[in-house]
């Protein structure tokens, strides 16, 4: 088969590469039905993280099941599949308690970016639909894997309710779908961050009623007034800079919460300002499985349509066209079709 291969930051190559083959009895392998770049990828594109050795990239997928292992009776070859970025069995006491992304079997996914996937978990991580899905429902499902999902995790960690007031941080693919969770979970004011034209128009297509370009203390100082005075009830942090971990525990009101999903680099936090903030804090990967089976008939019935983030597609050969452009900002998120 044939993927994508980073070797050094700015180095993505598209390579030759071994056949997955099913390694325990709880494993799949998938034919990839598109597959995509995240903005986490540019971390070590960027230099961000250290690439020691070539390796596989890419955790987003949907695709057909090829092969099973003997343990896997949920999905069977010939369904088409969703799953998510980080594998679970579905089954042990975190996977239970709503945190798949912190199963104790858990292992994340890092070869998406190929035209077949070896799934661990297969048994718990996979939710297959009911039917082939038409081809124009791909991207949407495919941004369930991780960006949708996450920022639907954003929205509920920051406790979006009906009726309040959120703020999204970051308007990359995550923090867009951020606004598509905070819309479904009935937020009525949606703040958006943002000072890039094509996605604040996006943002606004999703629902997002204020858009904000100030940054920093400006930046807190512009949601304030948006909100009485006191910041917002929910704040969807989406990026993972302490910048971005700034302006959202500063915009939030005491009382108010912020989710945090983007990865966080160099974040520190001072424990006295939380303290008297009263802000509360909640983040992490996010468990997308618990969320797919709802999230995917959301899709379907038409209530959203994460996949619109995908505003570049190109062949999976051209990948490491796809992390230029993400690089080089030119593009939200890159569909790869192999
Ligand atoms: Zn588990």
């Amino acid at each position: 088969m044939r993927g994508a291969v980073i070797h050094a930051p700015g180095d993505v190559r598209f390579e030759e590469l071994d056949d997955p083959k099913i390694i325990h009895p709880t494993d799949a392998i998938i034919r990839t039905a598109v597959t995509c770049v995240c903005g986490t990828d540019l971390w070590p594109y960027r230099g961000a993280e250290p690439v020691d050795q070539p390796h596989p990239m890419g955790h987003e997928y949907v695709g057909i099941v090829e092969e099973v292992g003997s343990e896997v009776t949920s999905v069977k070859p010939g369904q088409f599949v969703i799953g998510s970025f980080a594998t679970s069995d579905n089954t042990c006491a975190n996977c239970r308690a709503g945190y798949q992304s912190n199963c104790v079997r858990r292992e994340f996914m890092s070869t998406c970016q190929a035209d077949h996937v070896r799934i661990p978990n297969a048994q718990g991580t996979l939710v297959a639909t009911d039917e082939h899905p038409a081809e124009q429902f791909w991207p949407s499902l495919l941004a369930l894997s991780d960006v949708m999902g996450t920022g639907w995790w954003a929205a509920k960690a920051a406790e979006v309710k009906p009726g309040s007031t959120a703020v999204v941080v970051g308007d990359g693919a995550v923090g867009l779908c951020g606004v598509i969770a905070a819309k479904e979970l009935g937020a009525e004011r949606i703040i958006v961050m943002s000072r890039h034209e094509s996605r604040q128009k996006l943002a606004l297509e999703f629902g997002a009623t204020d858009i904000v370009t100030e940054r920093g203390e400006e930046g807190i100082a512009r949601v304030k007034d948006l909100t009485g005075g006191v910041g917002a009830d929910s704040v969807l942090e989406c990026v993972g800079t302490p910048e971005a971990m700034q302006q959202s525990l500063r915009s939030t009101r005491p009382g108010g919460n912020v989710g945090f999903v983007g990865v966080p680099h160099d974040v520190a936090i001072d424990g006295q300002e939380l303290f008297f903030s009263h802000v509360g804090l909640r983040g992490g990967p996010a468990p997308v499985r618990g969320y797919l089976p709802d999230l995917i008939q959301r899709v379907f019935e038409g209530r959203i349509n994460p996949g619109k983030v995908f505003d570049l597609t190109l062949p999976l050969e051209q990948v490491a066209e796809g992390y230029k452009a993400m690089d080089e900002r030119r593009a939200i998120k890159t569909l790869l079709k192999p």
